[in-house]
């Protein structure tokens, strides 16, 4: 048997039954008093992970069909050690954020998918030179349910590599959701290169957060100006930006 004692509480304008946005709402993880100690020195890190205990899950599935996503029957189903559900043997939520400001015991943070009263059994931090691995990748899990969520979802990822949100950057997200909608139908862009013009390097930094492509790997390539393209093979498709 093992024992978890929580160390504090997540507090969010997200309650019981209501509906959590796939990314997550602002939030603060409050930590009990007696723990205050073990905040010591945490300003050191811009990002830390919550680890949660997700009270309501069901723990006897080891296969979900995620929700979020538009993959209907067999194609959706994945292993519980596959995905993100809550539900799994052990509820342990895991949610990386920024945090924003610490008052005490109070440390608040730009996003959490964890609702009102969620136990937080563990917080970390986020080591940039542990915990990103760039070269990382997914295949991805299903559709997502509307083009509304995966530009959210683009725009976090184009500003976690750029740093903040720009001009260049919507721009470069725009096209992107262009291209997964008109081209890719939503399927995984996974082996396709992006030309991006050489003076916009902003436009650069949002397709190496958003495709992890790169220079090094030659998936990234700086061309003419007023210019974005994708290639894979023999096939290209140009967007003028
Ligand atoms: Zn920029």
């Amino acid at each position: 048997m093992i024992a978890l004692e929580p160390i504090g509480v997540v507090r969010s304008e997200i309650g019981e039954g209501q509906p959590m946005p796939p990314l997550g709402v602002p939030a603060v993880v409050e930590i009990f008093p007696r723990f205050l100690d073990g905040l010591h020195r945490i300003q050191k890190h811009s990002h830390i992970w919550v680890l949660a205990w997700l009270d309501s899950a069901e723990r006897d599935l080891l296969q979900v069909k995620p929700r979020g996503l538009k993959e209907a029957g067999d194609e959706g189903l994945h292993g519980v050690f596959a995905v993100r559900s809550p539900a799994r043997p052990n509820p342990v939520g895991l949610t990386a954020t920024r945090v924003l400001e610490i008052e005490r015991l109070s440390i608040h943070v730009e996003r959490l998918d964890f609702r009102d009263g969620t136990p937080v059994v563990d917080v970390k931090p986020y080591f940039v030179s542990r915990d990103m691995i760039f070269a990382a990748s997914n295949v991805q899990i299903g559709k997502p349910l509307t083009p509304e969520a995966a530009r959210e979802a683009l725009v976090l990822q184009a500003v976690h590599f750029h740093g903040e949100l720009c001009d260049d950057l919507d721009r470069a997200v725009n096209v992107m959701v262009r291209f997964r909608e008109e081209v890719l139908r939503w399927t995984d862009p996974a082996g396709w290169a992006v030309t991006v013009p050489a003076d916009r390097p902003c436009l650069a930094d949002a397709f190496m957060g958003m495709l992890r492509v790169s220079p090094g790997r030659r998936n990234l390539v700086f061309g003419t100006p007023g210019k974005i393209s994708f290639q894979q093979g023999a096939d290209r498709y140009t967007y003028d930006i």
